[in-house]
């Protein structure tokens, strides 16, 4: 408590994205006035980054979602329930009624019920997003696949790191980070890949620069100059769409130049030799194959330099959305893996592998079973269900009828949105669980707003599998995601027995006990400082695999999978690149520091908003006559509004970077269905757009 009687700090986590900063919340009178890091936060170390300062904002907007909406449209539609619950309905403005939190969920039970009866189970779908609670997560995929019976539940990492858990799952049996952060104090060598750690996981990256500076031991492989950069002993752009292809290379070169251990490989592996084999006879996994490649000549003799390192060092690697959102985002994923075990660089503290998870609590949603073909705990189910992009597809053949979706703006942050949008226009009934009225929940049939992360209690995962049990610094009226399910559950019938998240926590104790069994609330709360890793029995487990993998045999495999040459690459050697014409441009997206997904809570804070209000194009310095300053991105799927160009000597000519920030940019009409062809993982990072002028910002969002 503070001097001042009615000022309180509170401890909780950041609910910004997946590195999972411990937050303190100063509040008074139930409004949160600052939000800082204590000197000791074993995350932060002291520090957030401008998301974590300044993003609360959000929590008293005023135009939060605080009273349920139900369409008006929808219930003229359905005259038998709107006569059953006319009297408890209000007007709330000319599209939307509003009502109680019991009759929106009454409406919205009887509605499901009449679907699954009609167009039978499989007709209902849930895709949720990973800003929540494994409370709410769980009972999510609970209410899909036990309230509903059917087995279509997904979640947002579907368009960020499933690529990871697939790649990691197949040879090293765990989809999931192996080293705690400060490892990073302890390694000798960090290549990061794929990754703008200071812009999207910013409280990571200052650990990689304090060692970076100190230690000149960081490798960045990158398709443009990110400001991480600067600090990197090996500096290496390589071109749109070929991280497998550099990677099948660093594996040839400490094949060739015997950099491999030997030991590690018989006591820990299985399928090496015969791995090896193919690698050496690979003919694109020789780093003189870009001796050809114009352009990126350099990198014939940067792979290897930075291959040798990696191989006789303690080394780490790291990676983000760059790696996963591609046709091959999961066989690159296993050829990090094969890399870490060839070198036996994994099961030691200081040396292993690092997915930066995106969202706050994408590896707990994950871990909690919003899968469908995972249950918690990563088990398998009776039967498995259909995944996003698949569900969009049912929704326009006329499979799926309707869809719950608890916070995953699937509208703005999927590909190819214009098909998105057709699809759930099909739909014959849309629930959204929500803060504010993204562009999913325009949609909409009934919109439930609901607790936001600094108003509830829960557990959150952090990209280290650190348990955060987070507790609210304000205190709200709205019910949590969990509560709303809950209710739903006992209008259709379930038997949801929860009273409290504790109590949904330890139902998860019980199912998921592999991972979760000696992680009660009790402990959670002693720790919240420190945090435990999973798995958690009597003691939490910093570094995975020491022993074994996790696999069945507790051996890791390796399973080749060529590059297969196309794109930019091939474009290249066929000397078709390179012109100065407006088409052909390969694109990429990301964030800046201030954005976070689709803006829902970011653009309610004016000082991350005023930082990047509008979504922008980079693009080589040398095309700025060519281009002026404002362009429209155009494919075969659709176009962008006109968009901002700022021009730059640290992206390669012919590529272009983008942000996708504000839905109204629209820049995700431009991606088709192109996927990770195991996973579906949109191919968000290389697309070949052509570019239009455009001479004025009108239309500019
Ligand atoms: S790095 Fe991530 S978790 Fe940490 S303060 Fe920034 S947004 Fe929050």
């Amino acid at each position: 408590m503070s001097k001042e009687e009615n000022i309180r700090e509170i401890e909780s986590v950041c609910t910004y994205c997946g590195v999972g900063c411990d937050i303190t919340g100063v509040v008074k009178n139930n409004k949160i006035i600052k939000i800082f890091a204590q000197k000791d936060g074993l995350v932060s170390q002291g520090k957030l980054c401008i998301k974590g300062k300044y993003g609360y904002d959000f929590v008293d907007a005023e135009d939060r979602i605080r009273e349920p909406r139900v369409k008006k449209s929808f219930l003229y539609k359905n005259s038998h329930i709107m006569e059953k619950v006319k009297d408890d309905l209000v007007e709330f403005n000319k599209d939307y009624f509003t009502c109680s939190i019991d009759i929106a969920t009454t409406i919205a039970s009887i509605k499901f019920q009449e679907i699954k009866d009609k167009y039978g189970r499989k007709s209902f779908c849930a895709i949720g997003g990973a800003r929540t609670s494994c409370e709410s997560a769980y009972t999510f995929q609970k209410f899909c696949r036990e309230t509903m019976e059917s087995p279509h539940v997904d979640n947002c990492a579907r368009v960020c790191h499933s690529p990871s858990l697939k790649g990691m799952r197949a040879t090293i049996g765990e989809g999931a980070a192996t080293n705690p952060y400060n490892d990073i104090y302890e390694t000798e060598y960090m290549v990061v890949i794929g990754s703008n750690t200071m812009e999207a996981h910013p409280i990571i990256a200052n650990r990689m620069l304090d060692m970076a500076k100190k230690e000149n031991n960081l490798a960045v492989i990158d398709v443009r100059e990110t400001k991480l950069a600067k600090y990197a002993k090996q500096n290496c752009i390589i071109p749109y769409e070929s991280n497998l292809l550099i990677l099948n290379m660093m594996a040839f070169v400490i094949i060739d130049e015997e950099l491999y251990d030997e030991s590690f490989l018989s006591n820990r592996t299985k399928g090496f030799d015969e791995f090896k084999e193919k690698i050496l006879n690979d003919k694109y996994a020789n780093p003189d194959f870009f001796k050809d490649v114009d352009g990126y000549e350099y990198l014939a003799k940067q792979i290897p330099n930075i291959a040798r390192e990696y191989a006789v060092k303690k080394s780490m690697i790291f990676w983000g959305l760059g790696i996963t959102e591609h046709l091959d985002g999961s066989y690159a994923v296993m050829a990090m893996t094969h890399l870490a075990m060839m070198t036996g660089n994994i099961g030691k503290t200081g040396a292993g592998l690092m997915p930066l998870r995106g969202q706050n609590n994408v590896q707990g949603a994950c871990d909690m079973g919003c899968l469908p073909y995972y249950l918690p705990d990563y088990q398998e189910p009776k039967e498995i269900g259909l995944m996003t992009p698949q569900l969009i597809n049912g929704m326009i053949d006329g499979d799926i009828k309707a869809l719950l979706n608890m916070g995953e703006d699937i509208t703005h942050i999927h590909p190819n949105i214009n098909k998105t949008e057709k699809a759930i226009k099909n739909l014959e009934f849309i629930m959204v669980q929500e803060l504010f009225m993204t562009d999913i929940a325009q949609y909409a049939d009934i919109i439930i707003g609901v607790k936001s992360a600094y108003e509830k209690t829960g557990v959150y995962v952090n990209a280290m599998r650190r348990l955060h049990l987070s507790q609210p610094l304000v205190e709200s009226d709205l019910p949590d995601d969990w509560e709303v399910l809950a209710m739903m559950d006992k209008k259709l019938g379930g038997d949801f027995d929860f009273e409290s998240s504790e109590d949904v926590w330890n139902e998860v104790r019980k199912v998921a006990p592999q991972r979760f069994s000696g992680a009660n609330y009790y402990r959670l709360e002693r720790h919240r400082k420190r945090g435990m890793q999973w798995p958690i029995y009597h003691e939490d487990t910093p570094v995975l695999h020491l022993l074994d993998f996790r696999t069945d045999d507790g051996l890791g495999k390796f399973v080749y999978h060529q590059y297969q040459l196309r794109g930019m690459v091939k474009e290249i050697l066929d000397k078709r690149f390179y012109n100065n014409s407006l088409n052909g441009y390969y694109l990429t997206t990301g964030r800046t520091l201030a954005h976070y997904n689709n803006s829902a809570q970011t653009k309610r804070s004016e000082k991350l908003l005023t930082k990047y209000e509008k979504d922008i194009v980079l693009a080589p310095i040398e095309d700025k006559d060519k281009l002026g300053d404002y362009i429209i991105l155009k494919t075969e799927y659709g176009e962008t509004n006109i968009l901002p160009v700022k021009y730059t000597d640290k992206i390669k000519p012919k590529t272009l970077f983008s942000t996708f920030h504000h839905s109204s940019s629209r820049i995700n009409a431009i991606f088709g269905d192109e996927a990770d062809e195991l996973i579906f993982t949109a191919r968000f990072k290389s697309l070949k757009v052509n570019i239009i002028l455009a001479d004025t910002q009108i239309g500019c969002s």
